[in-house]
């Protein structure tokens, strides 16, 4: 049997007694590598991976391919050599065995990046494989083909992690290029201190010279001018120089309020890529690959308790994770379920108990800039009747709460403008796909903080 041909056998066994989700995190882009004389090289994507196929499947494997072919006596596992190799310091070694603590990594500080965020340990799934295959365009191609690269999402769902992978692919593949990495606020605090200092100039320069501009977080530019200002011509100078510039937010451009027009329309002008929430399979994969980074495995049951419970931030999960490896440190051994209930207790909540009307007002009006006074009150401004609507729609769509409630929390309306609000927007929302992501955006932040 040729070697395509043989592995596609042992996928089909192993694939009868794996779960999907295991079968999908863990053989994706295998395959045998060598084969000769009864020696077998299977070949894995990254070092995950290979380290689980050999402890957990190792046997398996063995017996499939001994029973298709007599001859095979050795099967050995190698991480494929290909765009995604692990540097020296990548954070992925295994190689004291036993060890649970967590790599420290400093931050560079020439570019501001952190080794710990790289493409290698950034798991794909469709809720965020646009927006990982477009950063890996823009860092094998750097100011060539996505410019700039704009990527937007809710809390916790990987942006800093993308952003920062990008910088440290560019930093290592094209060694000659000036990386910077800056959080939008620092970018900010910067423009301040250097006018306050008269030193505009030398701030200028020093972003003119770099041939990677990372910002990260931009909606909180929002109504600041000068910095706005600032970032415009930074903005121009570098890509009148094909430089790259990767941005972030919690948003689209448009739906950044007090965002001067120019510079919504240079962010629109390249690549925008979205990260929304991971699927149920994806939560189970980032569990599994961040536990074995950790050197420490869990039950089915516990993985599924926290997938269940926590839909949509990875940090989070990320978090409930941590818990439970501190736990199995501590103790020497793995949590039962219901030890694990117990010590996420507080990181799970039921599902909807934390969100209320306040909240669903209170996120409503930080998203369009408003005091939660103003969306209450009575004003006809246009600016504050098209969020007050929305409030009043999620307060319907989330809580199921009755009009004559909704009409009341707003400051004592009638129902009959509650119910107004609600089919107004849920008509918009069906007609204008964009004015739908961003009321997404609004729920996000609503179930997420
Ligand atoms: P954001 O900037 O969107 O708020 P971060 O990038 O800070 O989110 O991600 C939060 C945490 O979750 C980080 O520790 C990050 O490494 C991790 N994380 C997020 N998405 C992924 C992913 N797809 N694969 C692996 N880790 C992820
Ligand atoms: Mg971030």
């Amino acid at each position: 049997m040729e070697k395509e041909e043989l592995w596609q056998a042992v996928l089909a066994q192993i694939q009868l007694s794996a779960s999907p989700a295991n079968f999908a995190t863990w053989f994706k882009g295998t395959d045998i590598a060598f084969q000769k004389e009864g020696r077998i090289i299977i070949a894995t994507p990254n070092s995950f991976a290979k380290e689980w196929l050999e402890n957990k499947y190792g046997k398996a494997i063995f017996k499939v391919l001994h029973s298709l072919d007599e001859e095979i006596k050795e099967v050995k596992y190698e991480v494929k050599r290909s765009g995604l190799k692990v540097t020296k310091r990548a954070p992925l070694t295994f190689s004291e065995p036993g060890q649970l603590e967590f790599q420290e990594f400093e931050v560079d500080k020439e570019t501001n990046l952190n080794p710990r965020y790289s493409f290698e340990n950034f798991i794909v799934g469709p809720f965020n494989e646009l927006a990982q295959a477009a950063s890996w365009a823009a860092a094998k191609n750097p100011g060539q083909v996505y410019n700039p690269l704009f990527v937007y999402g809710g809390v916790g769902l990987g942006k800093t992690h993308l952003l920062q992978a990008v910088g440290n692919e560019i930093a290592k593949s094209f060694t000659q290029k000036k990386v910077r990495y800056i959080p939008s606020e620092k970018f900010t605090s910067g423009v301040v201190s250097s006018i306050r200092n008269r030193e505009v100039e030398s701030f200028r320069s020093k972003y003119q010279t770099v041939d990677v501009l990372i910002i990260d977080d931009v909606q909180f530019l929002a109504g600041k001018e000068k910095t706005q200002e600032e970032f415009f011509h930074t903005f121009n100078s570098l890509y009148e120089k094909n430089k790259q510039i990767i941005l972030s937010s919690d948003r689209p451009p448009k739906a950044i309020p007090a965002l001067a027009e120019r510079l919504r329309s240079r962010f629109e002008g390249g690549m925008i890529a979205d990260i929304s929430y991971p699927d149920y399979e994806t939560r189970i994969a980032i569990l599994k690959t961040k536990g074995l980074e950790r050197k420490a495995e869990f039950p089915e049951e516990i993985l599924n308790y926290i997938a269940s419970n926590i839909q949509r931030n990875v940090r989070e999960l990320e978090g409930a994770l941590n818990r439970l490896v501190a736990y199995q440190k501590l103790q020497g051994t793995a949590p039962n379920l219901e030890i694990a209930k117990s010590l996420l207790k507080n990181l799970i909540s039921a599902p909807n108990k934390t969100v209320t009307a306040k909240k669903i007002i209170e996120v409503v009006a930080q998203f369009y800039d408003l005091r939660e006074k103003e969306i209450i009150s009575s004003s006809r401004k246009k600016e504050i009747v098209k969020p007050r609507q929305i409030a009043m729609y999620l307060l319907r769509e989330e809580l199921k709460s009755s009009f004559p409630f909704i009409g009341r929390r707003f400051g004592g309306k009638d129902h009959t403008t509650a119910i107004y609000a609600f089919e107004k927007i849920a008509s918009e929302v069906d007609k204008n796909e964009s004015f739908g992501e961003e009321i997404n955006l609004i729920k996000q932040r609503i179930f997420s903080v």
